[in-house]
């Protein structure tokens, strides 16, 4: 319910407070995240929670399916600043399984305003779909998919840990 969710969030904010007591001063006082995020609006997969990282760590732009419109002035809004303000150091478009807005363009179905959102994927599904046959379009479409698995399961962890690394170095470098 909607009314509950200032309740939930005092709730939140006072564990927060509890588990570390300069949780939110710490984080009101920088903002220096080294990723900017593009993912789905899909509720499933939220940056932060997905990718293991605190707020503050990840700026982040989502929408159906992840689709980088060069026509999208909030997402090229976002990509400045990440990129101009923030001096984020890495830029992740990331897809995951199960998506509606992808399934949705492999399908010759109308959606409405989706449907020219998703066009940038419907077109190369399409061209897949007339060389090759739409149940091997799918298949391209899953082994996408589990490429995104594998790289969130396996290197995910150790590529962030990795950069965050060579981060932390770049920055001593910066100091000495
Ligand atoms: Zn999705």
């Amino acid at each position: 319910m909607l009314n509950d969710l200032p309740a939930r969030n005092l709730a939140w904010s006072q564990q927060r407070h509890a588990e570390e007591p300069d949780y939110f001063t710490r984080l009101a006082a920088l903002q220096a995240p080294e990723f900017f995020w593009i993912g789905c609006s899909d509720s499933r997969v939220p940056a932060n929670v997905v990718a293991g990282l605190d707020p503050g760590e990840v700026f982040v732009h989502r929408n159906v399916a992840n689709i980088v419109h060069s026509s999208d002035m909030d997402l090229l809004s976002a990509l400045e600043f990440a990129v101009d303000a923030l001096h984020v150091r890495e830029i992740v478009v990331c897809g995951h399984y199960g998506c509606g807005g992808a399934k949705a363009a492999t399908e010759d179905l109308p959606y409405g305003l989706a449907d020219h959102w998703l066009e940038p994927i419907r077109r190369p599904a399409r061209s897949y779909a007339v060389d090759l046959g739409r149940k091997q379009a799918n298949e391209i479409l899953r082994k996408g998919e589990a490429i995104f698995r594998h790289w969130s399961e396996d290197n995910g962890r150790a590529l962030f840990s990795q950069r965050r690394t060579s981060t932390a170095n770049a920055r001593d470098d910066h100091v000495h």
